[in-house]
């Protein structure tokens, strides 16, 4: 493979249906290789530390218009930090954690788009509602009016083939209907955040509207 990063990554970008949202994922990716990104029109980024996401911001702080998603574990006393740094919060898994997320985006005068993390499939390595803890939960998520609750995101088990895989985007896509037609007033369904490298073709298929990227488009990293 001869193409440059830049070549990559637009070759993908064009690849996908332009109602689909590319978040590329730069855990562990240099500023310089963020800028060949965005030069390649990404302006969508995701991280999974706080601190490492602030760093760069600092360094690419001359490209105005970056969306940054934060898509890792937001630990309780992060909480702050994530709404300072994050326009978006894909992996909202508790309503402790929205609650919490919604009193200090009150404190600070934002009002972050988040996602709630839904887990279709029992999955000890991951975090977010079951389904039927989410249902009992609406309508305490619901009076969270600082948070702009706009979607869902899941994250497949590992080890699942491509029919399992699937399966677990159509139902996610199912339970954000269901949610959307119960017509709360604080609680929208506009989005679907799923797919990753390994299965974002899936999760497209499935109705996907954001789909996070990393490995693809910028190589294999060191560790998870
Ligand atoms: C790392 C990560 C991704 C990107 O994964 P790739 O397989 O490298 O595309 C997407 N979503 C989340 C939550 C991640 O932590």
């Amino acid at each position: 493979m001869s193409s440059s990063p830049q070549e990559r990554i637009i070759a993908i970008r064009s690849s996908l249906p332009s109602s689909v949202r590319l978040i590329a994922v730069t855990k562990q990716v240099t500023s310089d290789m963020m800028r060949h990104a965005y030069a390649a029109g990404i302006r969508d980024f995701g991280e999974n530390r706080i601190q490492e996401a602030a760093i760069k911001q600092v360094e690419l702080q001359d490209l105005p218009d970056i969306t940054w998603h934060f898509i890792g574990k937001v630990q309780s006393n992060k909480a702050k930090p994530a709404i300072e740094h994050f326009q978006w919060i894909h992996s909202v898994d508790s309503l402790k954690l929205a609650q919490r997320l919604d009193g200090l985006a009150q404190q600070l005068g934002r009002s972050p788009l988040v996602c709630l993390q839904v887990k279709i499939l029992s999955d000890p390595s991951k975090s977010g509602w079951t389904i039927p803890q989410l249902l009992e939960d609406l309508s305490q998520l619901d009076e969270c009016t600082n948070l702009q609750i706009n979607g869902l995101m899941t994250i497949p088990p590992l080890r699942l083939n491509d029919s399992e895989t699937l399966n677990v985007f159509y139902r996610t896509r199912d339970l954000a209907k269901e949610i959307q037609e119960k017509n709360l007033s604080n609680i929208k369904m506009h989005q679907l955040s799923m797919g990753m490298s390994g299965d974002y073709h899936l999760a497209i298929q499935a109705g996907a509207t954001m789909v996070r990227l990393g490995t693809i488009l910028f190589g294999e990293r060191l560790s998870p």
